[in-house]
């Protein structure tokens, strides 16, 4: 019998993720309003489309292994060297570099329980023993308390995604400041910036580079790439040798590269999509204030509404999928698994929503009413 390495063997199976095409071959839909992913509604940049279409035809090359040309342009963008900047396929790549690098089998890896899941199948994945702070009750992460088990564990590596997902909550730049010189100064510090283009640049922590901090930032959000899958990392020249050694070559796709580009240079179609998205949030807020539910203050592409327990939560993402079509999804476990949780749409994928949720929301009764 052949029988995988240990390490392998020792992870219980599982599907991390139902992707809404399973979804829609389970439920016999052809198509779904699709706001559980937050991924962009609006779209890729025309100028990122109309690049990549001029070059769909040299795909029989690879893409520049090191991605020379996105990287000049992402240093100009933040004001750092090439050399301090590394690309990946999208931040879950680069994450799983980080891991693999700097949580040795059996160091810990701390992050929030019920946050960004990715790392958790990296460290698994890699033998890293997970350790946990927890959100506090108003969804914001604790950091006083990642400070602590990050001490008590020696953890070899810290994981926060600021704005954080599935929270949408934001640690604004003193207290980040405050939280990175209050963490032991010898633990990798994994900032997770997917959100980062959502809030204004001089909210997040100031742009140097040092050694313990690897910042992550993706085309898949504001730039509507997310089916490309690139995304960089910023760190030291240093940190970035290190990932080197370990990363897959040729793991870019050329067109994203060639997307990402051109995504860049096009500041007036982001700025479009941060604003159509603030639009978004803000119409999501009033929904939940008309049917008389709370919501969390969102800094990213989507909104948790409170739906006050999480069976009743569960059964109305169940019911929106089943009954109307419509996929969002909704955080696992306590405290924020009363909430349901939903990316922002185009105006007329609102109102399927809105739609659907009044409905759905009156037909679910409420434990507490
Ligand atoms: C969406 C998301 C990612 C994934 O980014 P990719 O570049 O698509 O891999 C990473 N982190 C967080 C917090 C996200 O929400």
């Amino acid at each position: 019998m052949i029988r995988p390495a240990p390490l392998v063997e020792a992870i219980e199976p599982m599907t991390p993720f139902i992707g809404p095409e399973e979804l829609m071959r389970e439920t016999g839909r052809s198509s779904l309003v699709r706001l559980g992913a937050n991924e962009s509604a609006f779209g890729p940049s025309p100028r990122a489309v109309t690049a990549m279409a001029a070059e769909l035809e040299r795909l029989a090359w690879y893409g520049d292994p090191e991605s020379y040309e996105l990287r000049e342009a992402l240093a100009r963008k933040h004001g750092c060297r090439v050399e301090e900047v590394l690309v990946g396929a999208g931040i879950d790549d680069l994450m799983g570099l980080a891991v693999r690098a700097f949580v040795a089998p059996g160091a810990a890896a701390l992050t929030t329980r019920g946050s960004y899941p990715t790392l958790n199948y990296h460290v698994n994945g890699y033998g890293g023993r997970l350790v946990y702070a927890h959100y506090r009750t108003d969804g914001r992460l604790d950091l006083d308390e990642l400070v602590t088990v990050a001490t008590r564990e020696r953890a070899a590596l810290i994981y926060l995604a600021n704005p954080d997902n599935p929270s949408g909550t934001f640690v604004d730049r003193n207290e980040m400041q405050r939280f990175f010189e209050a963490m032991p100064h010898d633990v990798v510090f994994l900032l997770d910036e997917a959100y980062a283009d959502f809030v204004d640049e001089s909210s997040l922590l100031p742009m140097h580079v040092e050694d313990r901090l690897i910042r992550t930032r993706t085309f898949s959000k504001a730039y509507g790439l997310a089916g490309a899958r690139i995304g960089y990392a910023i760190t030291t020249e240093r940190v970035i040798g290190i990932l080197q050694k370990i990363r897959l070559h040729y793991g870019v796709n050329r067109n994203a590269q060639i997307g990402a580009l051109a995504s860049l240079s096009d500041e007036p179609f982001r700025r479009h999509v941060v604003e159509s998205v603030a639009q978004a949030r803000e119409d999501y807020y009033a929904l939940g204030r008309e049917l008389g539910l709370g919501s969390i203050e969102s800094f990213t592409n989507f909104v948790c509404i409170d739906l006050g327990d999480p069976s009743r939560a569960t059964a109305v993402m169940n019911a929106l999928l089943r009954d109307h079509g419509v996929w969002i999804r909704k955080p696992g476990l306590p405290p924020l698994d009363r909430y349901v949780r939903v990316s922002a749409g185009t105006p007329p994928m609102r109102e399927a929503f809105a739609a659907a949720f009044r409905d759905v929301v009156s037909a679910v009764p409420s434990l507490h009413a």
